[in-house]
């Protein structure tokens, strides 16, 4: 078993005035470096050119630096810069290899420009910020307050500054941390993602969002109909604009933290916990993967895969597509796809009652172990994707 983890802790941070300036250029800055390289890839893959990845950071910093229009990118830390290339290059890699079928998973779109409304961040490697005296100092934006509302478990290998679009702004390191197991237990649990409720276990327990979220949720649903209202450009859309980002913080934070709540109770009392890939389940084919519960499923399945490596505890995502709304997880039998609103029903083959999202839980249960097992037999085991490295991209969704 793996012994180390690999996490990221999150702290605001207070830059002052000046700071907050300085950090501006160098977001803008590599926001520039980040869509000139995704410009110069598709104008070199639209002419059928190959260009290494060295061109490509020589073109868009080391001589962009060099002519008028570009000079000001010498103002700011270069480590900002070169980690902005290498973003666009992970970003345009992982839509190359979704197209050519050798990325696994949610099919990726071609990477999107940076905008500056949206959330800006600028990574840094240790040649680009140090930790002293409780402050962190970061290359040519000097010594920032930082709030440490939890110690650090070990020396960060990176961190990334972030400005949200609410207007505040964090550190967030990349750091490694011991594992803890807990004692084993025999308990497997199959988790079904839905929309009445959040998750139903193949044990037959609902567990819903609460009444808060969902107050929050409805919140956020009418500053978004209040800002697409507003004129583009004026005062009032401006205005609009952070009340949508505060309101969406809100939603975030109060997700996530209910979030780890469940994690932590489905990680400790069960040795494995199985789900539905989010690429693959019904859910996601639909319009409602861009809705506000995709963004909670994500989290919520993010938070049980770090939770797992965690505690030493199994978690794996069922890949392969199982209609497991049509297959009776009693008998086997398969008796075709039923609209949604089919809550219940009784099988035809053994006459057992199932519970629509239950008998699902149960299916993505079974499909786990037979995973588990034809890994063990083979004697491979399943890569744990928490451990194999946490994203370090700072070109996550809102989630
Ligand atoms: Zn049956």
């Amino acid at each position: 078993m793996c012994g180390i983890v690999q996490v990221r802790y999150r702290y605001r941070i207070y830059p002052a005035p000046g700071q907050r300036q300085s950090l501006a250029r160098v977001f803008g800055c590599a926001r520039v470096v980040y869509n000139d390289c995704l410009r110069l890839r598709d104008q070199c893959h639209a002419a059928g050119e190959k260009i290494s990845d060295t061109e490509v950071q020589r073109r868009v910093v080391t001589v962009a630096k060099l002519t008028p229009e570009r000079a000001w990118l010498g103002e700011v830390a270069s480590v900002a810069l070169v980690q902005a290339c290498q973003d666009a290059r992970r970003a345009y890699k992982n839509w190359f290899d979704s197209l050519s079928g050798q990325r696994k998973g949610r099919r990726v779109g071609h990477p999107a420009l940076r905008r500056k409304h949206h959330r800006q961040s600028i990574r840094l490697t240790r040649n680009g910020f140090a930790l002293h005296g409780g402050r962190l100092y970061l290359a040519k934006v000097g010594d920032v307050k930082v709030e440490w509302s939890r110690d650090l478990p070990s020396v960060p290998s990176t961190v990334t500054v972030i400005r949200e679009p609410d207007g505040r702004y964090y550190a967030s390191f990349v750091v490694r941390r011991a594992a803890t197991p807990l004692p084993a237990c025999g308990r497997e649990l199959g988790i079904d993602l839905g929309l009445a409720s959040l998750v139903v276990t193949s044990g037959g327990e609902a567990i819903a969002n609460p009444r808060f979220l969902r107050a929050k949720q409805r919140r956020l649903a009418r500053a978004q109909r209040a800002l697409s209202r507003k004129q583009k450009g004026s005062a009032n859309r401006a205005k609009a604009r952070h009340r949508v980002a505060v309101v969406h913080r809100k939603v975030r934070q109060t997700r996530l933290d209910h979030a780890h709540k469940i994690a932590l109770r489905l990680v400790r009392d069960n040795q494995a916990v199985y789900a539905e890939d989010l690429c693959v389940s019904g859910l996601a084919r639909t319009r409602l993967a861009k809705s506000v519960a995709d963004a909670g499923w994500s989290q919520l399945l993010r938070c049980i895969e770090e939770k797992a490596a965690q505690y030493g505890r199994e978690f794996a995502r069922i890949g392969r597509f199982e209609p497991t709304s049509q297959v009776c997880s009693a008998c086997g039998l398969k008796d075709g796809p039923k609209p949604l609103s089919v809550r219940a029903w009784q099988c035809a083959g053994c006459g057992v009652v199932h519970d629509r999202d239950v008998n699902a839980a149960r299916n993505i249960l079974a499909a786990g172990r037979a995973d588990r097992l034809n890994a063990c037999g083979t004697g491979v085991r399943p890569p744990s994707p928490a451990a194999a490295g946490i994203e370090t991209g700072t070109h996550r969704s809102a989630a």
